[in-house]
């Protein structure tokens, strides 16, 4: 009798320790997710997992300096200093201006258009802050401030006045919206990108950009920046960097 009781206690006394020992593995796992695989090894958005799209570098340049090739310049977010001009403007013929680089990127994408048998104009490329006043202060005598305001930007606020900016044509439609359904001004609306232009203000976009469709207006953002918009299907430069747009 006495053995069987001694057995039993012993018996007894390591299944106490067997579940002790288990309690303890138990309440201490998840120490183990700090291993050496870090500590969201296993959760969803890890870097094995990662869209290749969160792996570009949206802060390369500046979207606030004026003289920055991303430079956000809508009716919300002024050029500062509103009077600013850029310093290095090539002539790209028919009398108009841009900054050296987009100046040659344009000059690389008419030669290609015409190439193809298609006439492209540059029609209005940089605009001074002294130009765009004489422009809008007329439109605001002529219509008034509300009118002037759907017409042309203010003075600091038109990305024309940056540098990187073009009104392309061709023969028999200048700045106006017969372009996006000519031959040519389809081929520069699908070919934009890869020049480093971005067909600024389309139909889906007023809302964002602030401005009406204009199928004539290019923004130079350089290829990386227009080759990522165009791979992600994404129309303005407002929701790529998540920056307030729309009216004054
Ligand atoms: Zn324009």
């Amino acid at each position: 009798m006495k053995k069987r009781t001694v057995y039993l206690l012993v018996g007894f006394c390591l299944l106490v320790l067997v579940v002790a020992v288990v309690v303890h593995s138990k309440t201490g796992a998840p120490g183990l997710r700090t291993s050496p695989n870090g500590p969201n090894a296993n959760l969803p958005g890890s870097a094995n997992t990662l869209d290749p799209v969160d792996t570009f570098n949206k802060s390369q340049h500046s979207t606030t300096d004026p003289a920055s090739v991303w430079v956000v310049v809508n009716k919300k977010h002024p050029l500062e200093p509103k009077a600013y001009a850029p310093q290095d403007l090539v002539a790209v013929g028919n009398g108009q201006f841009l900054r050296s680089e987009a100046a040659a990127a344009l000059k690389k994408l008419l030669a290609d258009a015409a190439a193809a048998g298609m006439t492209l104009t540059a029609d209005s490329g940089y605009r001074s802050f002294d130009t765009q006043v004489k422009v809008y202060n007329s439109e605001v005598k002529a219509n008034g401030q509300t009118v002037a305001d759907t017409q042309s930007a203010r003075p600091g606020y038109s990305e024309h006045q940056t540098g990187w900016a073009i009104d392309i044509g061709t023969s028999g439609c200048h700045i106006a919206d017969c372009f996006g359904n000519t031959t040519p001004g389809k081929w520069v609306a699908a070919s934009a990108h890869k020049y480093g232009f971005l067909l600024r203000y389309q139909p889906s976009t007023v809302d964002t950009t602030g401005y009406r469709a204009e199928s004539w207006h290019f923004r130079y953002v350089g290829t990386t920046l227009s080759t990522e918009l165009h791979n992600r299907g994404v129309k303005t430069l407002e929701e790529f960097f998540g920056i307030s747009g729309g009216g004054y």
